[in-house]
């Protein structure tokens, strides 16, 4: 199995009938560099800002941040990264940030409604991804958690500002293209309104699971109930890749359900073209998609939406993947 891995490093992930689908790999941690270099991974499709906030024991300034991101942007330089602002709330906690207990943490204060309200925090943070980027020129950034159509303007205002204001201070910078994580349902039928704002969508499948199937991502009462592929979210997923297509915005999925085999041939039949995972699971899944047609993935696709269960899912595709060896 590790030789059939090796045999396919450098090659692209293009499945038999010649559809090619990007994979990139999730990080928060420079320690990941190097390893999503050596798995292949074409760019970082996630990265997760509140894991440096983590590992500190308060906020870092802003050149700090410009260090750490820098790090991230030049490793991959040449190559488009996906930097997530500060994402923090619900499950996420800064150990020195003192957030008062709320009775819905996932329903919370959260993501960018966090963020929003703490403007200066956010500037900094995006001076310091922009500073970062210089002449390179590869930083996306990505927004979580938006629900809202003001949320995105209120954000786009500031990073103008914040582009002028480096600008006038002398810096030789581009202003950063700008995408929302599809982690909320309410998002799903507000892209059509998004779609002249924003230059790309990323499905955040942890989030989306647990907001449609209305379960805690992190209960382990109810942890054998989660699953994203079900139905309900396939159906939703499907409905965010053909809403994407409508408004020609690229679509890419960064949850855990991009490394998943059964979840990816039912990616591959949907036609996303992008997917970001941790690069440890990348070779497998690189190795998977070059095994399959898209053709056969479209069609086990249909067979599965007809289906009523998980279980049931999760059988039609992998007896066909077990044919695949
Ligand atoms: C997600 O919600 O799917 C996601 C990728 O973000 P996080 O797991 O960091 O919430
Ligand atoms: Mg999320």
């Amino acid at each position: 199995f590790l030789d059939r891995l090796e045999s396919i490093h450098g090659k692209p992930a293009i499945t038999t009938d010649g559809v090619r689908i990007e994979l990139l790999s999730n990080t928060g941690l420079l320690a990941d560099i190097t390893p999503g270099l050596k798995a292949g991974a074409e760019g970082v499709g996630l990265y997760r800002t509140e894991i440096p906030f983590m590992v500190r024991s308060s906020f870092p300034g802003e050149e700090e941040q410009v260090q750490v991101y820098r790090q991230v942007l030049s490793a991959y330089a040449g190559m488009p990264v996906y930097m997530r602002t500060l994402d923090v709330g619900g499950d996420k906690q800064l150990p020195y940030l003192h957030m008062e207990p709320e009775e819905n943490p996932a329903l919370g204060w959260r993501g960018i409604r966090f963020t929003l309200d703490n403007i200066p925090l956010l500037m900094v943070q995006v001076r310091a991804m922009i500073r970062a980027s210089q002449g390179l020129d590869n930083l996306h950034i990505l927004l979580p958690m938006v629900s809202a159509t003001d949320e995105l303007d209120i954000f786009l205002g500031l990073l103008d500002d914040v582009c002028r204001q480096l600008q006038d201070e002398g810096y030789n910078i581009h202003c950063p293209q700008v995408g929302v994580m599809v982690e909320v349902p309410a998002a799903i039928s507000q892209l059509i309104f998004w779609r002249k704002r924003i230059d790309f969508v990323s499905i955040g499948s942890n989030d989306l699971s647990q907001y449609l199937l209305a379960l805690d991502r992190n209960n382990a009462r109810v942890a054998s109930r989660y699953d994203p592929v079900h139905p309900a979210v396939l159906h939703e997923i499907q409905r965010i890749v053909h809403i994407t297509n409508t408004c020609g915005l690229p679509v890419s999925l960064c949850g855990e359900m991009g490394s998943d085999p059964v979840a990816v041939v039912l990616l591959a039949g949907m036609g996303i073209q992008r997917l970001s995972m941790s690069s440890a699971k990348l070779p497998e899944i690189k190795w998977l998609i070059r095994s399959i047609s898209q053709t056969a993935a479209r069609e086990l696709l249909d067979e599965a939406l007809k289906l009523e269960s998980v279980s049931d899912i999760r059988t039609l595709v992998q007896n066909r993947l077990q044919s695949l060896g």
